[in-house]
């Protein structure tokens, strides 16, 4: 599938540059036709119905589970359904039996989805134990390691860094957690549908996944990857229709595997969407966008570092799909404002919710930065565009 089928497919394309991926993906028409298709033709609950309607449903729900499955290299079972990655994180750190005095190791540089979640275990008498990233918003392996002791429980850590796009050694740390037995999560929002991802691989017993980012799924999708060892030992906090087996006046018991933590209905079209996407994005192939986008991210922030007075966040080296950075003087709201009167360019600027990581780079002061974040569907021409644009904003500023 080219560039141009794919902008096809993406009415909004025509209109605008959209360089805020890293927020949401625009929904490709393949995967609002099966959500329509579900409305139209077979809206009815899942799990529930005998009748033939609520029997297809739960049917292609559970087909949509099955190829997100596939495409990370898990099984069907080990797939949570969510509303996104924020509620996959917490639903772990909520969900792990937790004792005071255990410690949990996170980077710095975090997004707050997958900071704040282990920052409240606090309340409950987890400690945590904060690496410091290098200055190009990198990890470093060995310094996870350093921070292991008899007290570490887990360790968390995104794949990319969505406030600097920096490229976590997520392999290397999924080899420290098992040589020291220790569970490991891995925030996958901003490498999901962007890379070849393989939660084996990495080695997570639990990854949390967006479905409305790379993967080009519908918003409101997301879903927790959970290793099937570890499944029981996650207590939901969200109980009710679906998730148990037996109820007595007395008690419950629950249901076994991820039934347990889909309460109630769940975003049926969504997931079903979803699937599709899996499907849109596997058609593309994922190391086709992947060399796309390292390539388109590399002269964007080129182009970018070219612009005069400008301070532009990361290593090239290490980067990916993202670019951050800021007009040496310029607020990063005004700078995204003018992009947009002027080209209609989206893209983000602020905090990112990652205020630590903003703290980290030095771009607090300018009041966070400006992010240009790509996918399959941008062109060499639209990066162009960007620094051009930039350039002449930079003039105003200068
Ligand atoms: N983690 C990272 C690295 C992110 O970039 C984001 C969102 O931008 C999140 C978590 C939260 O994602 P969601 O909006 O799907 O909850």
């Amino acid at each position: 599938m080219e560039n141009a089928d794919i902008r096809k497919d993406i009415p909004m394309l025509d209109e605008i540059i959209y360089m805020d991926a890293a927020s949401t993906t625009p929904t490709p028409k393949p995967v609002v036709d099966a959500m329509c298709n579900y409305y139209y033709n077979y809206n009815a609950n899942i799990g529930r119905g005998a009748y033939r309607t609520a029997v297809k449903a739960s049917s292609e729900f559970e087909k949509a589970r099955s190829k997100i499955a596939k495409f990370i290299n898990s099984k069907p079972e080990e797939i949570i359904f969510t509303k996104n990655t924020t509620e996959a994180i917490n639903l772990v750190a909520h969900g792990l039996d937790f004792k005071r005095g255990d410690s949990v190791i996170v980077p710095n540089i975090e997004h707050h989805s997958n900071f704040l979640p282990w920052l409240n275990l606090k309340k409950r008498g987890v400690n945590l134990k904060i690496v410091q990233a290098d200055k190009y918003g990198v990890v470093d392996a060995a310094d996870i390691e350093k921070a292991v002791d008899k007290t570490t429980k887990l360790i968390t850590i995104t794949h990319v860094s969505n406030a600097i796009g920096s490229v976590q050694p997520v392999y290397e740390v999924g080899d420290i957690a098992e040589e020291n037995d220790l569970l490991y999560m891995v925030d996958a929002a901003q490498s999901a549908g962007h890379m070849e991802l393989d939660v084996k691989k990495i080695k997570a017993d639990f990854t949390a996944f967006p479905g409305h980012k790379g993967i080009m799924g519908p918003v409101g999708t997301g879903f927790l990857y959970c290793k099937a060892d570890k499944m029981n030992g996650l207590q939901p906090e969200n109980l009710g229709g679906g998730t148990v087996f037996d109820v007595t006046e007395d008690d419950f018991k629950l249901a076994e595997g991820h039934a347990r933590f889909e309460g109630g209905t769940q975003n049926i079209a969504g997931v079903i969407g979803l699937g599709t996407a899996v499907d849109y994005i596997k058609n593309i192939g994922l190391d086709r966008i992947e060399k796309h986008s390292q390539k388109l991210t590399k002269l964007m922030f080129e182009g970018i570092n070219d612009v005069d007075n400008t301070t532009v966040y990361g290593n090239p080296e290490n980067i990916y799909g993202i670019v951050a950075f800021n007009i040496n003087g310029a607020n990063p709201h005004d700078v995204a404002k003018i992009l947009d009167e002027l080209k209609r360019i989206c893209v983000r600027s602020g905090h990112h919710c990652a205020i630590p990581a903003i703290r980290h780079t030095g771009a607090y002061d300018f009041g966070g930065s400006v992010r240009a974040s790509i996918h399959c569907y941008n062109t060499k021409d639209e990066v162009q565009i960007l620094s051009e644009t930039l350039a002449e904003i930079s003039q105003f500023f200068g």
